[in-house]
């Protein structure tokens, strides 16, 4: 096992870094906000199933990928279904109508964090009765576009409230759990609060307003490892760390 490269990165030390910032921003964060306490979700896309082992050995429970592709690989991986019974699936990248019974038959999937559009919230609610066990829904939350960049998926803010309305009324199979975005990278915190987390928290103000529902029960999934403590301070009740646990990725190829 000595030369083998997962060893290089102590997943259990990562782990225990980032649990105790998310402690120390929850305890900055302010108190108007509702007090949910973070949901740590680690994200394992491109790192090898032996480091999702170890966080789970470390009591991790929610894991992220981001390409379908390689979270059914995963989910089905005989090592992971053996030894990380309880494991839960945040799928956080951008969904194709065509991968969406790929992705449903994920075993441990516990929540789609980017329904963008009523296409894919129909395709959802509309395939996950072939795949769910009694009559349990499939958890989503909403993904915005908070920073308007072409690039990013997600919904307009704007039209956030019609987008989660077609979802709780027209869903019957989908159960709305709250919203996530992703942001701009390299945020500048020195320039103050991030805008596009009080712009995902804002969004949940008038969500939560215009549809009449308990802002206790509605998420904000932002924050990566950057940012996930400021993300806390500003509300994230979900935060995605990734390179923070499972050390570095290799950088994208342009
Ligand atoms: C990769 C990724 C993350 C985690 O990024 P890190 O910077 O490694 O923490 C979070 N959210 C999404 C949607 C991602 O694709």
């Amino acid at each position: 096992m000595s030369d083998d490269k997962t060893d290089e990165v102590d997943v259990m030390y990562g782990l225990k870094t980032v649990l105790a910032q998310i402690e120390g921003a929850v305890a900055r964060r302010s108190k108007d906000l509702p007090q949910i306490s973070p949901k740590l979700v680690a994200v394992s896309k491109i790192k090898p199933v032996p480091l999702i082992i170890q966080a789970y050995e470390a009591g991790q429970r929610h894991f992220g990928e981001n390409y379908v592709n390689e979270l059914v690989e995963k989910a089905h991986d005989p090592q992971i279904l053996e030894k990380c019974k309880e494991i839960k699936w945040h799928f956080i990248g951008h969904l194709q109508s065509n991968k969406v019974n790929k992705c449903l038959g994920a075993p441990g999937l516990y929540v789609v964090e980017t329904v963008e559009s009523e296409k894919l919230a129909y395709n959802l609610n509309k395939q996950w009765v072939k795949f769910r066990k009694e009559d349990e829904k499939l958890n989503v939350m909403v993904q915005v576009n908070t920073s308007g960049e072409e690039a990013k998926n997600g919904i307009e803010p704007s039209q956030a409230t019609n987008l989660v309305e077609y979802v709780i009324k027209q869903c019957p199979n989908l159960n709305f759990q709250g919203l996530m975005t992703i942001g701009q990278y390299d945020y500048d915190t020195s320039l103050g609060p991030n805008p596009d987390f009080l712009s995902l928290a804002k969004c949940r103000q008038e969500v939560c307003e215009k549809l009449n529902l308990d802002i206790n029960n509605v998420e904000l999934s932002m924050g990566m490892s950057t940012d996930f403590e400021h993300a806390i301070e500003l509300g994230a009740t979900t935060v995605r760390v990734g390179s923070k646990i499972f050390g570095a990725r290799p950088l994208k190829k342009h």
